[in-house]
């Protein structure tokens, strides 16, 4: 390994004791970047920047954990003890029905992770690299050596790299070295026998930037990388229980212990009172045995949630944490940011205020199409004035200016054919302009080229020294700039945060006292549009200052103007609002906007309250107690920074509360973390975002998180119907031993049929409904309480219920057949297990709705999975009863169609009483819980809108 490693790769360069001119020398590569013609050379060359994935346990480990289960060994000891008694076939049925179990967990288990694995190669890292000197996002799997790559906080680094240009950068290299402290870098090289750690100069793969930005060279990628080297420290592979299955497994356990006393109890009571042989009875306690366990249920939930985690992809949420798909359906409140999820993230600015004067653009989206013009003279109109021309308005386009230089974004085209992602756009067919970059600044330079302004000529004019990018903690960005032979400070950023650093503004071509009244009011009045506001100022920089820091930027300034940007809610956003909303879910919203902002667009989105907002500020000065107070009456945050967002999360869940709370940056990986179900956006969110989340959003769109929920309620309703399903059977069975035992009769279905009708009709018939779709008012009820039992009062009856009907058919069958025809006990068995399958078939049609009706069109057709399971059971049953090799395994005997007419009867009879029984629960409003009240704090909420 190590000597074909030396052969592709030039290897043991100490790249962190290098220049990083020698460096960029050493890989033939500039700081342009490569060539696309030569980035694909070196592909083929080195492979693919990734490292083998590796399995989480292995097949065998897996394979034996099947095993691992009580249930299992109480089979396995009925299997051996049937053989010692003499019942060779008996044991070798059991034995079999133990294998198939555990491969039907081991493929299934097996599948499922290979499924959820593949779904995380869809939120496959990516880089931005330089080829041919200009900025391309591409899978950094595609990364080769020599390439030129930028980072910024947030992103996971993709390759060993060496450091050529960075501002402020700190990484996180705990993957790497075990250390959690960030580590600062630069630039500078350092001793080639540095250690590890201490590189400064080198960015590994594997590790975390958590602050500022950088340009390197990519020097080692895949297999050749430091983390490539020690493959232990790959990312683990999830576990797969959830908790749910962890509750199968208690309810294993329980079951367990009960099977094992009665079946001793019993066994007892028929040799010493009824006088029975002690083997006989020993079969019977494995009959009793074969007959509790519910030997295809684990199987049947794990597929269950498998097909939730698909379904849920398809809807572009991309869930990469199993158990997310369950407590999705029990979530109460979302938090969602604002911006790109809740809105369109299109910035358009609509309108500049200067120190004379207001200014309105016309057109809409980033087409720079559209006119600058003077704002109405009557407020109350909305007819605006003439067409300004920059010539005349100096203090316009030295406004415009400044937006354009302290900006990182960049207008483009893109392909008419491209896919189109988002609901709102179906309509535009037509070449899209497109924004590289953050859509707030894009917007000021799609404003820059409706005045006609040549941004790119611009930029190259006014060369820029340094710059502090934007971070939502600091509200503002800088740059350094070179105008007209001057070094400049630029600024822009949330105007309640300017005008702190501010104490004059521009009027005509002089500087005079800073108005803070007259424009506090102007803030108010384009906040109160639902425009999001932003400053530019500027000063003239300190002579030979040539590099940027908060204390040199944060005061003294000049203020030019605010720009107010309109960005609509998503279309699917205020639907999304509204089935929140009856679905007992309340969304939050939580942004760094202005407060006055961020209500006008909750207030276009639906949301319940909105007559208040709390600041990032006002939830700092609030104890505890206090914010949990608030917490539910509250559903507008603004000013609000990451830290406060864990805040909110804490507060809600001292409240019972279980929410969502999506995030993007780094800095929002703990909210992420401690929120029941954290939510990364997949298109703007960074890596540490996604790495800290349940759900990733291919969409970025808020209504996908409601989807999910929607999903996620299915999937549990499903699975309990399932679970309603299928215990009836294994309840009537058991009872059909006990009785017998206990009684001192024959039992009506043999230890073996019992097994055939639990692997085969119960699992061909309860998969069924894991593929039914949900049921019509899965959006119109309460959330499911997390703390509420799998079962409650209401299954449990069921279960009992329907036990007890399907026991005394199965007995008065075998009673009818045997005693009252005379005919052989095999043939009274065979009618037993017909009548058993035929009350499971009509029970499966009452189990599609829990308490709905089933006697409808849709409730007796509507599902397809369920006739095809229907006609699959009935083919089989009829084998099972004609066919000779099934007649000598299972002992069945031929039943005559007058005996298939009354089985059909008594079906028929069971169906309408197990309705009746729905009619009477449903009439007298008996089952509290599945119309769940309200919880108390929600009510609170509710109440007081
Ligand atoms: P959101 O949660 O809505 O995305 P942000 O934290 O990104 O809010 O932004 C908060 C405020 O910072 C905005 O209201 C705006 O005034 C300002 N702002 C946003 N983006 C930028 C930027 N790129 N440069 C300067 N200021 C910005
Ligand atoms: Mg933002």
């Amino acid at each position: 390994m190590a000597d074909q490693n030396n052969q592709d790769a030039p290897h043991h360069i100490a790249w962190h004791s290098l220049a990083s001119d020698e460096a960029l020398d050493k890989l033939e590569s500039n700081e342009q970047g490569l060539s696309e013609s030569e980035a694909k050379a070196r592909l083929d060359k080195h492979g693919p920047n990734k490292l083998e994935q590796q399995q989480g346990r292995p097949w065998y480990k897996r394979l034996l954990d099947q095993f691992n289960n009580v249930l299992m060994l109480i089979l396995i000891v009925a299997a051996i003890a049937s053989q010692f008694l003499g019942h060779t076939l008996d044991a070798v049925v059991i034995l079999a029905v133990v294998i198939i179990i555990a491969l039907i967990g081991f493929f299934q288990e097996g599948k499922a992770e290979r499924a959820l694995d593949s779904i995380r190669t869809m939120l496959s890292p990516k880089a931005k690299v330089l080829r041919d000197g200009r900025r391309n996002t591409i899978d950094a799997e595609a990364l080769v050596p020599g390439d030129i790559v930028q980072l910024k906080s947030g992103d996971r680094i993709p390759a060993d790299i060496r450091l050529i240009k960075t501002r402020r950068f700190r990484s996180q290299e705990a993957p790497l070295t075990g250390e959690s402290e960030p580590v600062d870098k630069g630039t500078d090289p350092v001793d080639e026998d540095t250690p590890l750690a201490e590189r400064s100069a080198m960015a590994y793969a594997g590790t975390l930037v958590v602050q500022g930005t950088a340009t390197g060279l990519v020097v080692e990628t895949g297999r050749h990388s430091e983390i490539g080297k020690i493959s232990e420290m790959l990312r683990g592979v999830e576990k797969l229980k959830t908790p749910l299955l962890a509750q199968l497994d208690r309810a294993g356990n329980i079951l367990a212990i009960f099977i094992v006393s009665a079946a001793t109890i019993s066994a007892f009571l028929g040799v010493f009172i009824h006088d029975q042989p002690p083997s006989e009875m020993f079969m019977a306690a494995v009959a009793l045995a074969v007959a509790a366990i519910p030997q295809g249920l684990p199987a049947i939930v794990t597929i269950g949630l498998a097909l939730g985690v698909q379904a849920m992809a398809k809807r572009n949420a991309i869930v990469r944490r199993l158990p997310a798909v369950e407590t999705l359906g029990s979530i109460s409140t979302i938090f969602s940011d604002k911006t790109g999820t809740l809105t369109r993230n299109e910035m358009t600015a609509r309108a500049i205020w200067l120190t004379e004067k207001e200014v309105r653009l016309s057109g809409v989206g980033f087409s720079p199409e559209g006119k600058l013009l003077e704002a109405p003279q009557d407020p109350e109109s909305d007819e605006p004035g003439e067409e300004l021309s920059l010539d005349d308005n100096p203090a316009l386009k030295h406004f415009l200016l400044a937006g354009v230089l302290c900006n990182e974004a960049e207008l483009g085209q893109q392909a008419p054919n491209a896919k189109q992602q988002d609901d709102d756009d179906q309509d535009q067919q037509k070449q899209r302009w497109v924004i590289h970059g953050d859509p707030t600044e894009g917007a000021l330079v799609v404003a820059a080229a409706k005045a006609g302004m040549q941004v790119a000529k611009l930029r190259d004019e006014h060369p820029r020294r340094d710059s502090i990018p934007f971070e939502s903690e600091n509200r503002y960005m800088a740059t350094l700039n070179e105008i007209e032979g001057t070094n400049y400070i630029l600024v822009k950023g949330a105007p309640d945060r300017l005008l702190e650093m501010c104490d004059r503004m521009r009027s005509g071509d002089d500087d005079v006292e800073l108005d803070r009244e007259e424009w506090e009011e102007r803030i108010q009045t384009l906040s109160a549009r639902g425009l999001r506001v932003l400053a530019v100022a500027e000063k003239q920089a300190d002579q030979g200052l040539d590099e940027l820091s908060p204390e040199a930027v944060e005061n003294g300034l000049v203020l030019l103007g605010m720009v107010g940007l309109l960005d609509p809610p998503r279309k699917a956003a205020v639907e999304a609002v509204k089935h929140c909303l009856r679905a007992g879910v309340r969304p939050v919203m939580v942004t760094g906007d202005h407060p006055v902002t961020a209500r006008a667009i909750a207030e276009q989105l639906g949301f319940a309250h909105t007559d208040k907002a709390l600041t990032g500020r006002d939830v700092e000065d609030m104890s505890d107690a206090e914010l949990e107070d608030n917490i539910s009456k509250v559903d507008v945050y603004a000013r609000a920074a990451p830290e406060h967002k864990l805040r909110l999360v804490k507060a809600m869940q001292a409240k019972g509360g279980i929410c969502a709370m999506t995030g993007d940056g780094v800095n929002d990986g703990p909210a992420l973390k401690r929120s029941d179900v954290g939510v990364a956006m997949g298109i703007q969110g960074t890596e540490a975002a996604k790495e800290a989340s349940e759900m990733v959003l291919a969409d970025d769109n808020f209504a996908t998180i409601v989807n999910a929920i929607e999903e996620g309620r299915k999937v549990y309703d499903n699975i309990r119907k399932t679970i309603t399903f299928l215990l009836p059977t294994n309840g009537a069975e058991s009872l059909a031993v006990l009785f017998a035992m206990l009684g001192g009769l024959m039992l009506p279905i043999t230890g073996l049929q019992i097994l055939w009708v639990n692997m085969v009709t119960a699992v061909t018939l309860g998969m069924a409904l894991v593929f039914e779709s949900a049921e019509a008012n899965v959006m119109r009820r309460e959330p499911r309480d997390p703390d509420a039992p799998l079962l409650n009062l209401f299954m449990l009856w069921r279960v009992i219920f329907v036990s007890l009907l399907l026991v005394a058919a199965v007995f008065g069958m075998f009673f009818w057949l045997y005693h009252g025809q005379g005919n052989s006990i095999e043939l009274a068995r065979s009618g037993a297990v017909n009548m058993l399958v035929a009350g499971e078939i009509v029970y499966l049609i009452n189990s599609r709705f829990l308490i709905n009706n089933s006697l409808s069109m849709a409730g007796l057709f509507g599902s397809r999975p369920v006739w095809i399971a229907i006609g699959l059971v009935v083919a089989i049953q009829l084998g099972w009863t004609y066919l000779p090799f099934m007649q000598v395994i299972f002992e069945s005997e031929a039943i005559s169609l007058f005996h298939w007419a009354i089985i059909v009867a008594a079906g028929l009879a069971l169906f309408l009483i197990v309705e009746f029984e729905k009619w009477v629960l449903r009439h007298w409003n008996l089952v509290g819980s599945e119309s769940s009240p309200r919880r108390q704090h929600e009510t609170a909420a509710h109440e007081s809108s």
